[in-house]
């Protein structure tokens, strides 16, 4: 637990760092030793995490053992999930700039590079205004939670209408890789879309691009590692 409580708060401040987290948003990790539970920061920006702040909880978002910290509250998001998806073992929830124009206008995001692909195929949108009408866009309820979670499917992100973003991955290597890179693509989208139409990759090509090593992604976390190590610590 200690090493998987290193590991989420090194991906809090890499997420931070990269640009996807600043004050708000969270990542969470699913415990590999027990798939009833995932840890999570207790509420504090990403920056500022250490494996210190990180609390466990049970897959309804609650924590395990008595606690009087402020919480985050949008961790039902993570719960809702968990429970949806066996295979996911880490989530990041952020409202990172690049991804907001496609929450907010009428804008779909494409993969446009390599690194992008990791965005896959389909980019489900979620509206909490469909189902739950005037509310102020937190998803602070289980049953928001769930809709959120039922809307993402199998899919690897979700959009949320005039709110932000949820990312999953099968590991925290491959969760901060996607959750930064889904952003690169954006941010180039929508710079490359002031030339006018742009071109984005094929099913095919998407499903060929995708497949990264885990060398790939390894070299990425080293080089996050490095910049971290770089930057005068808090
Ligand atoms: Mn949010």
């Amino acid at each position: 637990m200690e090493a998987s409580k290193r590991l989420l708060a090194t991906a809090n401040r890499i997420l931070a760092q990269e640009g996807v987290l600043d004050a708000f948003g969270h990542a969470s990790l699913r415990d590999p030793a027990d798939a009833s539970r995932f840890i999570l920061s207790r509420s504090l920006a990403p920056e500022l995490v250490t494996q210190e702040d990180i609390l466990a909880f049970d897959l309804m978002s609650q924590p395990i053992g008595p606690t009087d910290t402020p919480l985050y509250s949008e961790r039902v998001i993570h719960g809702a999930i968990y429970r949806a998806r066996p295979d996911v073992m880490a989530i990041c929830h952020h409202h990172a700039p690049p991804l907001l124009p496609f929450c907010l206008a009428d804008l779909k995001l494409r993969v446009v590079t390599q690194l992008g692909a990791t965005i896959g195929k389909q980019v489900p949108v979620w509206d909490q205004r469909d189902e739950f009408g005037a509310t102020n866009h937190l998803v602070v309820r289980e049953d928001e939670a769930v809709s959120l979670a039922r809307c993402l499917g199998p899919h690897s992100i979700v959009l949320m209408k005039r709110h932000g973003a949820t990312v999953v991955g099968s590991t925290i290597e491959q969760l901060t890789f996607r959750s930064i890179y889904s952003c690169r693509d954006a941010e180039l989208q929508l710079r490359a879309l002031t030339y006018g139409a742009v071109d984005s990759f094929s099913d095919a090509e998407i499903d060929a691009a995708s497949r990264y090593s885990q060398a790939t992604l390894s070299r990425a976390w080293e080089y996050w590692n490095s910049r971290l190590a770089a930057t005068p610590s808090h």
